[in-house]
């Protein structure tokens, strides 16, 4: 039925860049060998799911949905894949995604934009936003994402569904396409915070492939139902400077709730949150500048037709397999890590970056968990986001902050917009409180 409903609703949100039919059958079969000799079935044994397409997939093409890496099919599958593969989990699809996961709208998708299934004249959000809309489409029943400035709880919240985005080194990065490795982190996206509870379950393993892997984290499904009675949440007043007066008011109303359940606001400043956005935009153009050397036209995907000589066939490759956004944010890297740059761009935000690493333990001395808007506005209109880059970075400022500091980040759906758009409530917490976390999101849903 999934396989069926990803067919013939493709067309109308561009969630899936590729079906995996033969392979969804072959598993679900199995499942169903495995349930007739009556042998034990994983949680996730069966369950339609769906990759973003920067998540290697083993014998399945893995574009990152640029030109340069059409044709790349990866020898080797990411732990994350390993690990739900093993568990028989039903893989339907690649899921869309903004090139190299460089985005908020799923646009610079060398495919066409994911669409948002509550209207499909806005985005799905990005840069996980085929598997976004796939979820909120009911085109699988859960998916992962990677989230290194926002794009697992963005496009949740663009689309009403939950996205977390687990501690930095939880969950395994190995087999995941890198942007900027010290931000980058893969989590579920699902339709429940239990479903996610789940996912994050399966996939939060030390991986000794992944040398910022740890052992710290813990299972959380276990601690869903736990009272909040006297949980402390902090409200930094920063993080709704400019955000529209509509989400504000479902905020609210979200904090309202957690008040009836005997949770306590803590309202607190954040001064240093001004500095995330260019913190976060130095750092990790920085860094995807030095990961995306790479593509060379020599080693992954596609090669340029025609040229002279290596050095041409480099250039070319580069300058047509890139789209702009990913050559702006190269150029933008190069540039702070060039002598001379150096220590006015680039260490400058690695000094900010401990500011606002402290600025967080310093929170979480008062408070237990951490509530603020996922986004200050609703899913865009198509192509709103094609007019200005810097404005669109803008949007970020709030779900950057959490990259930096590597903690766990959580959207759970919060009413809707005036413009009857799903809005998201993010809850923070500190690191590896992942079980705390679900289930003060559990309690709110
Ligand atoms: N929108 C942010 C960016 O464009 C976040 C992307 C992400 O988390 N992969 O960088």
């Amino acid at each position: 039925q999934y396989l069926h409903s990803a067919e013939t609703e493709n067309k109308r949100l561009n969630a899936y860049v590729k079906l995996t039919p033969e392979a969804a059958l072959k598993t679900a079969a199995e499942v169903d060998r495995k349930l007739a000799a009556g042998e034990e079935l994983s949680p996730l044994a069966g369950i339609p799911m769906t990759l973003k397409d920067n998540i290697s997939t083993n014998g399945i093409e893995t574009t990152c949905c640029s030109k340069i890496l059409r044709g790349y099919t990866p020898i080797y599958d990411a732990t994350v894949w390993d690990i739900l593969k093993r568990q028989d989990a039903v893989l339907i699809g690649k899921a869309n995604m903004d090139e190299f996961a460089m985005g908020s709208s799923c646009e610079t998708s060398c495919f066409g934009g994911a669409r948002n299934p509550h209207n499909t004249e806005r985005v799905a959000g990005g840069s996980s936003g085929g598997v976004a809309s796939a979820v909120a489409g009911n085109l699988a029943a859960f998916g992962l994402g990677s989230d290194t400035g926002g794009s697992i709880r963005q496009p949740a919240s663009f689309c009403g569904i939950v996205g977390l985005k687990p501690t930095y080194g939880a969950v395994s990065r190995y087999g995941l396409i890198a942007y900027a490795s010290s931000f980058d982190q893969i989590g579920p996206i699902t339709r429940s915070v239990e479903d996610a509870a789940l996912v994050y379950d399966a996939i939060a393993k030390y991986d000794p492939m992944d040398s910022t892997s740890s052992e710290k984290a813990q299972p959380a499904f276990s601690s869903l139902g736990k009272d909040i009675k006297g949980m402390k949440i902090g409200v930094p007043k920063e993080y709704f400077d400019g955000v529209r007066e509509d989400v504000k008011a479902a905020l609210q109303n979200a904090l309202k709730v957690y008040e009836s359940l005997g949770a306590e606001i803590v309202d607190f400043s954040m001064p240093s949150i001004q500095y995330s956005l260019p913190v976060y935009y130095i750092l990790a153009c920085a860094e995807a500048s030095s990961n995306l050397g790479r593509y060379d036209g020599i080693r992954y995907g596609a090669r340029t037709e025609h040229y002279a000589d290596r050095d041409e066939m480099i250039c070319k490759t580069r300058s047509e397999g890139f789209g702009a956004e990913v050559k702006r944010r190269i150029l933008l890297g190069t540039y702070v890590l060039s002598a001379g740059y150096y220590d006015a761009f680039y260490k400058k935000a690695q000094n900010l970056r401990g500011t606002l690493i402290r600025a967080f333990e310093d929170a979480f001395a008062h408070c237990d968990v951490i509530a603020v808007p996922t986004v200050p506005m609703t899913a865009f209109p198509l192509n709103f986001t094609a007019q200005d880059a810097v404005e669109t970075y803008l949007t970020d400022i709030c779900t950057v902050p959490v990259n930096i500091a590597g903690l766990p980040g959580i959207s759970v759906p919060c009413g809707f917009g005036g413009d009857s758009m799903p809005v998201g409530l993010q809850l923070i917490g500190a690191r590896f409180s992942e079980p705390a976390l679900l289930n003060a999101a559990f309690q709110y849903e």
